[in-house]
């Protein structure tokens, strides 16, 4: 056995012919010194993150009396994000690359449509949303502070106001740095008074929200299509069928809105789609939505579904630019009022709905773009009969990790005391795409490793080189946009 995986490893290229006959134990230490060792440090390892699985201890209580969905309950139990405080979430590192992953995804398309990055102040003068109308009209769902002096502020659950006075500020605007397109990504606030299903409706969450100028109607309602192009490639990228519809601009104002859903039972808003001829609303728009009605366009049977709205495009006109003054030069240097438009993307709600939709009551399915690692590698339990294929491990997760769609993308499992069983029934339940189990036939003439596709539940026996072919293939059907 010895001598034929030897021989394996030098056709790989990784050990001297002058190797074969040591005992393996000896060549693992020796491929890993000389040919991995700088690059071992950067494999990410189960035993070194922070993932803390929700145990119940005896006799606890549980802690809040938020409405739970499954989103919530496995998200919390898997150790991805963790109940601070009512409708307060911390998110833990595999949770947080996820986000990253969301991100990264929001940053390519938002590039695509000439939109630049920026961060405005959590914090936003009360005095502005007065001009608007918005400090008396929102509620009590606006949080509100005062600093030592007793100005007032909002904890900012929205951004139009502070935009348009950043605006209203720049003197000199030109008609040709229009359209101009600034977004954000960062925590919004909302003080909901009944926080429920996690991340779904909390009071602190992670919101894309992208606001643009141009310098007339038409100019707009371009910008409009454009924005709303690139909302429609970054959901198809994120895999999970969605559904747009005609939205109700509410308490944002301005002249038309869409909506981008998920269908799940627990979501929030229900829409009204026609099979027959496309329409699709948010039953909130009709005066009546109670009873079925026919469709308005074509009058055929709606269908009536639950969804929970994961983004909304507004085409805000001046509702917020001319109070606030948010103006440009034209060609004859006269100031003038910009149209604005707001996008937003409930991005913390965006990674609750897709588990809620994937998932199954014990385990998650992610979507390929937004798992938090595509591939878990489990090695053999120490001191096991098997145990003498461990090296493979780290070979299997150096050789993956240089493959076009898994870079830093792989983890090991290397908790080496618990058995093969228990790791791969946790690493089914977190979701990784892909598990791969170094077991006991990975000593024999041609090692064969078990490749476990928690999606469809199916299980291959691969050889090294048919699994990175393999997962080759995998990338090319998964990230075809
Ligand atoms: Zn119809």
């Amino acid at each position: 056995m010895l001598a034929t995986n030897s021989r394996y490893w030098t056709s790989l290229g990784i050990a001297s012919q002058a190797m074969a006959g040591r005992s393996l134990y000896v060549m693992s230490r020796r491929v890993c010194a000389s040919i991995f060792s700088c690059r071992h440090s950067h494999q990410h390892r189960l035993s070194n993150i922070f993932k803390p699985l929700n145990v119940m201890p005896k006799g606890a209580v549980k802690k809040s009396d938020e409405a739970m969905s499954i989103s919530q309950k496995l998200l919390v139990d898997l150790g991805i994000t963790s109940l601070r405080s009512n409708g307060m979430y911390a998110m833990l590192p595999l949770g947080q690359r996820v986000l990253n992953k969301l991100t990264a995804l929001i940053d390519e398309e938002m590039a695509r449509v000439d939109s630049q990055r920026f961060s405005l102040p959590h914090l936003t003068k009360a005095e502005l949303w007065r001009i608007t109308g918005r400090w008396e009209s929102t509620g009590e769902e606006l949080f509100r502070t005062e600093d030592r002096r007793a100005r007032e502020y909002v904890l900012s659950p929205t951004h139009e106001e502070a935009v348009a006075n950043l605006l209203s500020d720049v003197q000199q605007l030109s008609f040709r740095e229009l359209p101009l397109r600034l977004y954000q990504i960062s925590s919004k606030f909302r003080d909901e008074i009944n926080p429920r299903f996690g991340l779904l409706r909390c009071r602190e969450f992670l919101m894309k929200d992208l606001y643009t100028f141009d310098k007339s109607e038409d100019e707009a309602v371009c910008t409009y299509n454009d924005i709303s192009g690139a909302y429609g490639r970054l959901f198809q990228r994120i895999g999970v069928p969605f559904i747009k519809v005609a939205g109700d601009c509410g308490s944002i104002g301005g002249d038309f809105s869409h909506e981008y859903h998920y269908q799940a039972a627990i979501g929030e808003d229900t829409l009204l789609l026609c099979q027959t001829c496309g329409y699709a609303t948010n039953a909130e728009l009709l005066p009546d939505s109670n009873n079925v009605l026919p469709c308005p366009k074509c009058k055929s049977q709606v269908d009536k579904i639950s969804g929970i709205e994961v983004g909304h495009t507004f085409l805000l006109g001046t509702r917020y630019s001319k109070p606030l003054q948010a103006c440009y030069r034209n060609e004859n240097g006269k100031p003038e009022v910009t149209w604005m438009g707001c996008y937003g993307v409930g991005v913390s709600r965006v990674m609750a709905a897709v588990v809620e939709v994937l998932s199954h009551p014990d385990s998650i399915v992610w979507p390929w773009m937004l798992a938090p690692f595509k591939v878990c590698i489990i090695g053999p339990k120490k001191g096991s009969r098997e145990s003498s294929v461990s090296s493979w491990v780290e070979h299997m997760a150096h050789m993956v990790s240089k493959e076009d769609g898994y870079v830093d993308d792989i983890v090991i499992d290397d908790r080496d005391s618990l058995t093969i069983g228990r790791r791969v029934l946790e690493a089914t339940r977190t979701g990784y795409p892909f598990i791969l189990i170094v077991g006991k036939r990975a000593a024999e003439h041609v090692p064969i490793f078990e490749l476990i596709d928690t999606v469809t539940h199916e299980s291959h026996h691969l050889s090294h080189q048919m699994l990175l072919q393999y997962f080759r293939e995998t990338v090319k059907n998964k990230q075809k946009l």
